[in-house]
């Protein structure tokens, strides 16, 4: 019995012990969840930072910018020419990951921001190209109206009634527009896209499918290497600094329909406009701002977003059929494009995008006869 009773105590102090570290487990876990999770959790300012070094080399030069007065800070802020000389990296497939949702292009709303002066020189290329391919799932936004434009696309030709400048004002109200037409439209995925992009929707697609669009989700490329700092106008004259990653509306990028219903108080109707003259930055970066600072929602990275702002030149030949979008555009004087062969020379083709259309629809009309590129 004694021995008997010994065991039992034994094994109850055991098991006791055991529960204890069990608790005090608990409590450490429960603790950490808490200090991660919390409502103030922001940790974009170590994310995706490449190591202190580079951050305070940045920083420094961000300073100089302000001085040089705000057109030069801005320009080099939101559409940093920085990237230019980086190296595209080889890209992950989208194919690689399994679907999380079986969608379609339908699925998809597309907006493409465009401006009335450049209807000839630069929407008609993309008609012509890739819209050809994707009408019932692209919209334009534009500020002016167009017979020939309308006869294209009917409805899908937006007249927003913002101002053609290119000012922040002009460009947030214009993505106001397309944020409430995409919640109208009752789509899963919300894409913006410059009018200067190719956007392959068959990689776009299945890219996304990898998502469910009910969770929040806000996929594209910064076009910095560190968060923008901006000043948050609080009201009262009080202001706050802000740090956040944003995509650069240059590459495209998307916004789930989750995600994009948490942004209404911010975004719909004239909720855009003010939020964007809260931090006095233009419309992308003010998405960014919704997104991270706001809702704290972490921009998904994809390297299959490409601006005019990068080097063109590195994005892989034999990859080209993988980008989600492309673009064109000059980079000190020189041509910024793809490389690629193609079925038309640059003279005929300087942005690649008629070469880039044969080389995905190989059986558009105008396209040469297949062959090998
Ligand atoms: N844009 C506009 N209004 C303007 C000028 C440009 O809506 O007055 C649009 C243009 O159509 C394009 C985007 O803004 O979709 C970016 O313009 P651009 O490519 O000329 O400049 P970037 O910022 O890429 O250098
Ligand atoms: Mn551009």
């Amino acid at each position: 019995m004694l021995k008997n009773n010994g065991k039992k105590i034994t094994i109850s102090i055991a098991s006791t012990a055991f529960l204890c570290l069990l608790l005090v487990l608990v409590a450490v876990q429960h603790h950490r969840v808490q200090v991660n999770g919390g409502p103030g959790e922001e940790d974009t300012g170590t994310r995706s930072l490449q190591g202190p070094d580079s951050v305070a080399a940045d920083g420094a030069q961000g300073d100089a910018q302000v001085k040089k007065g705000f057109s030069a800070y801005f320009t080099k802020l939101t559409r940093g020419r920085r990237e230019a000389d980086r190296p595209a990296q080889s890209s992950v497939s989208a194919t690689d990951a399994p679907p999380a949702e079986d969608i379609s292009a339908s699925d998809i709303f597309i907006a493409v921001k465009t401006t009335k002066k450049f209807h000839q020189s630069r929407l008609n290329l993309l008609l012509d190209t890739w819209i050809s391919r994707n009408m019932q799932q692209t919209y334009i936004f534009t500020d002016g109206e167009d017979e020939e434009l309308k006869k294209k696309i009917g409805s899908h030709a937006i007249n927003t009634n913002c101002s053609a400048a290119h000012s922040r004002q002009a460009l947030s109200c214009k993505m106001a527009v397309e944020y409430d037409k995409f919640i109208e439209s009752g789509k899963k995925w919300f894409c913006h896209v410059d009018d200067d992009n190719y956007v392959n929707v068959r990689t776009l697609v299945k890219h996304l499918s990898q998502y469910p669009h009910t969770q929040d989700m806000y996929i594209g490329k910064p076009s910095l290497d560190r968060p923008i700092e901006a000043t948050e106008r609080l009201g009262d004259n009080k202001m706050r600094p802000v740090n956040f990653w944003f995509a650069t509306g240059g590459a495209g990028f998307c916004v789930s329909r989750g995600l994009a219903l948490k942004m209404s108080p911010w975004a719909s109707g004239g909720h855009f406009m003010n939020t964007a003259e809260k931090i006095r930055l233009p419309d992308d970066c003010t998405i960014g701002y919704i997104i991270e600072s706001v809702l704290g929602v972490p921009l998904t990275r994809s390297n299959l977003f490409h601006s005019h702002l990068e080097n063109l030149q590195q994005v892989s030949r034999s990859e080209i059929h993988k980008q989600i979008t492309l673009s064109y555009g000059m980079f000190e004087n020189k041509r910024n494009i793809i490389n690629m062969k193609g079925a038309f020379p640059v003279e005929e083709d300087p942005s690649r995008f008629k070469s880039v259309h044969c080389l995905l629809y190989p059986d558009t009309p105008w396209c040469p006869p297949q062959v090998a590129f």
